[in-house]
């Protein structure tokens, strides 16, 4: 049996990254740039006016100036001003040669086309420069960088209308069990709803992936075999149950004959000792446990770090931070285990909560926490001890994350 460590190790040594796609530059939204994007020109390309104005040339000695001319924004005057003459110039237009101040409405008198100061000005003033927001070759986004609407901003301002993204992995996600039955039907004693394809797909979804959900699979060798088939199709596969030792478990064995390679079948942790992952050709399959909790567990630790390596991300762990223990916890057990924890910030620090019912069926214990932390075997965390605790809400904030494996 491995270390979680080790098993992260394994899959994202199996992980390449995917192919670069051209989309439309709103759908670039929350995707990952794939080439580092750099200013092809100054911005602003001119020096253009910050204010509704006048534009002139500020001289000793100068107190009145002749208006010879109107500029509204996205008009262009080529012709220089004169000395002693101003031009009345709305916000963005280009100033005009001749001119280094640009005078706003408020500040000046104007009788009869003249304009007189009315308070004194630094030479300079309202101007905004070439290139004073970003110069010719700047670094605009680095490639693995998600795009966020300030970048959508930025590139929509040098003109690009599509960008190179990462494409999303398109990942079959598949269910086993005779006992499930699919989101719409009642379920009867003995059936169970699959909610497992829902919570993958959804945790996918998040980590930038596409879901194909391909339904569930009987618990039959031909029905396994028929569907991880179908399921390779895609860039990767996640099955959930069936991965077990029991008399009906038939996704190891099916994984084998189809010349798959198991790279693990047994992880040290609490939940998700079952957890596999193989390569079968090249591409990832991990099978899951079938228990909800575990299941969305193995996701987060294997399968999350993985969507995001093929998506060239930087960071592929999950943020953490330091906690106070609001009550004891106790790991009795022989295996690390991964507990449900509420964190919330108060006054300075932050309070992780303990969650009572922590079974791997019952999810409920995931909804009502936002992290995970990580008990070793026999050990016993103390009221008021601080913890760490990976975040698995990005919202929650972010002063006091820092980064590191699990
Ligand atoms: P298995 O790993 O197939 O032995 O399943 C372990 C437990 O997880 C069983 O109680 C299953 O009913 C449950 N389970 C398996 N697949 C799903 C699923 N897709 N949705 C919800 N529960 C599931
Ligand atoms: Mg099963």
């Amino acid at each position: 049996m491995i270390s979680i460590n080790a098993a992260q190790e394994i899959v994202l040594k199996h992980t390449t990254q995917i192919d670069i796609e051209s989309v439309p530059l709103l759908e670039a939204i929350g995707r990952i740039i794939a080439v580092d994007m750099r200013a092809p020109h100054d911005l602003p390309l001119s020096n253009n006016s910050a204010m509704d104005g006048y534009a002139l040339a500020l001289r000793q000695g100068q107190e009145e100036w002749n208006v010879v001319d109107f500029i509204p924004a996205g008009l262009l005057r080529t012709a220089p001003v004169c000395q002693g003459d101003t031009v009345k110039i709305m916000t963005g237009a280009p100033v005009p040669a001749g001119c280094d101040t640009v005078v706003p409405i408020e500040d000046v008198i104007e009788d009869n086309g003249v304009i007189r100061l009315n308070r004194a000005l630094k030479r300079g003033s309202h101007i905004r420069k070439q290139g004073e927001d970003i110069q010719k070759g700047n670094l605009l986004i680095k490639s693995g960088s998600p795009v966020r609407p300030q970048e959508i901003g930025l590139l929509a301002a040098f003109g690009w209308a599509a960008l190179p993204v990462y494409r999303k992995p398109r990942i079959a996600i598949l269910a086993t069990g005779d006992e499930l039955l699919e989101i719409g039907s009642t379920p009867s004693p003995g059936k169970i709803i699959n909610s497992n394809s829902y919570s993958l797909a959804a945790q996918l979804m998040q980590a930038g992936g596409e879901p194909v959900l391909i339904g569930i699979a009987k618990d039959t060798r031909k029905a396994t075999r028929d569907k991880i088939i179908e399921g390779l199709r895609a860039d990767g596969l996640i099955i959930s149950g069936g991965a077990s030792v029991g008399d009906r478990d038939f996704v190891r064995d099916t994984i084998l004959e189809l010349q798959g390679e198991l790279q693990f079948n047994k992880v040290n942790m609490k939940p998700g000792k079952p957890a596999t992952f193989a390569t079968i050709g090249n591409k990832p399959v991990f099978a899951l446990p079938g228990n909800p909790v575990a299941a969305m567990v193995c996701f987060e630790m294997f399968v999350r770090p993985a969507i995001l390596k093929m998506l060239g991300h930087s960071q592929l762990m999950r943020p953490k931070v330091k906690a106070v223990l609001s009550g004891q916890i106790l790991n009795s057990g022989e295996r690390p285990h991964l507990v449900s924890v509420r964190v919330a910030s108060e006054g300075d620090n932050y309070k992780a909560s303990t969650i009572t019912n922590q079974s791997s069926a019952n999810l409920a214990s995931l909804t009502a926490g936002n992290g995970l932390l990580k008990l070793e075997p026999h050990s016993l965390l103390l009221a008021d001890s601080v913890v760490e605790v990976t975040l698995l809400d990005p919202d929650l904030g972010t002063e006091d994350m820092y980064y590191g494996t699990l």
